[in-house]
């Protein structure tokens, strides 16, 4: 049941969440679906409706630093630091957790990731409710996560939703883990680069070591309906050849590249990086009758390197 965000509907997703019932929210970065972070049971409804395997952990959304003492046994000053520069925003905060996080919460990691989100739906909801919100992004687990509430209502119908409107940012947070050196566990809405003018040891993990870290990495993520194969950037004659060979593929690249692939009408990624990550899973999610997506991939920097990521764990195949 969608549900403009009125304060009264947010009082009524509040109650909900309260008795244990999992809501749907907006938030910044793409729709959450929330259950209360101390209540075992709630938490593993959302498992359960997500379909999400019980070793990929959830973020713990709070409404500010106050409401995370009690759930991370500490701050060191890089995540306090980061926490004044970019919170609330969508930076996620790997830390140890205390005993009050169930370990379904976590999946059973000693650490708990955290958030304050930047969205007034959002952060009333966390407030009217007054616990800690677990949530995943609200679609079934594999499918490309959902910007608009009508994604969400698509993958859960009977659920309550609260609409807040197309996501600001499109793309999920950036999580980091406080180790030493502080380590970049998933790409996400705040670039590497910004991360770095606060922290300036930060590093980012390899595939490998993010998928030991931080289990939800390992699985498939972000799938299209349609096959997806990805043409890396010095591929474009190889993309070129498989679009006159099936008139039927449909291709997806950033404005700029539509020159690249004369005679056919891509549907165009954006113009600009925050542009192209605001439309990409809306463009995965869009159905259209193409039997194949072909995608040129982007230039790896800022923003793009996270929605690069996602286009690579959405692929079928990377050419
Ligand atoms: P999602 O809620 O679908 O955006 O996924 C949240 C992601 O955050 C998970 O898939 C993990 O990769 C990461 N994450 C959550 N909690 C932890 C944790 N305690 N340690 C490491 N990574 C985590
Ligand atoms: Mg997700």
């Amino acid at each position: 049941m969608l549900l403009p965000a009125s304060p009264a509907a947010i009082r009524r997703a509040a109650a909900a969440l309260r008795r244990g019932e999992p809501v749907a929210f907006p938030t910044e970065t793409v729709y959450g679906l929330g259950a209360s972070a101390l209540d075992p049971e709630a938490v593993r409804k959302v498992f359960a409706a997500k379909g999400r395997p019980d070793d990929n952990p959830l973020i713990v959304h709070v409404t500010g630093l106050p409401m995370l003492r009690g759930l991370v046994r500490s701050l060191p000053p890089a995540a306090r630091a980061l926490a004044e520069r970019f919170w609330p925003g969508p930076l996620t905060l790997v830390l140890p957790k205390t005993r009050a996080v169930p370990g379904v919460v976590t999946a059973g990691l000693p650490t708990v990731a955290v958030r304050v989100p930047d969205h007034p739906v959002a952060l009333a909801l966390i407030e009217a409710a007054a616990v800690p919100v677990a949530a995943p992004s609200a679609n079934r687990s594999g499918r490309p996560s959902p910007t608009r509430a009508a994604h969400v209502a698509a993958d859960f119908p009977g659920l309550l939703v609260l609409d807040g409107g197309a996501a600001r940012h499109g793309l999920e947070s950036t999580v980091v883990s406080l180790g030493d050196p502080p380590r970049v566990l998933r790409l996400g809405a705040i670039s590497v680069e910004e991360l770095r003018a606060v922290l300036p040891g930060l590093v980012v993990a390899t595939k490998t070591r993010a998928r030991a870290e931080s289990p939800g990495m390992r699985h498939r993520h972000y799938a299209p309906a349609r096959p997806l194969v990805l043409f890396r950037r010095s591929r474009a004659a190889a993309l070129r050849e498989a679009l006159a060979a099936d008139p039927k593929a449909l291709l997806l690249c950033a404005d700029a590249d539509a020159p690249l692939f004369p005679g056919r009408r891509p549907v165009r990624l954006g113009a600009t990086p925050a542009e192209i990550a605001h439309g990409l899973f809306d463009a995965l999610r869009t159905e259209r009758r193409g039997s194949v997506l072909l995608v040129y991939a982007l230039p790896r920097r800022g923003l793009l390197r996270a929605v690069m990521d996602r286009l690579e764990r959405a692929a079928t195949r990377v050419v």
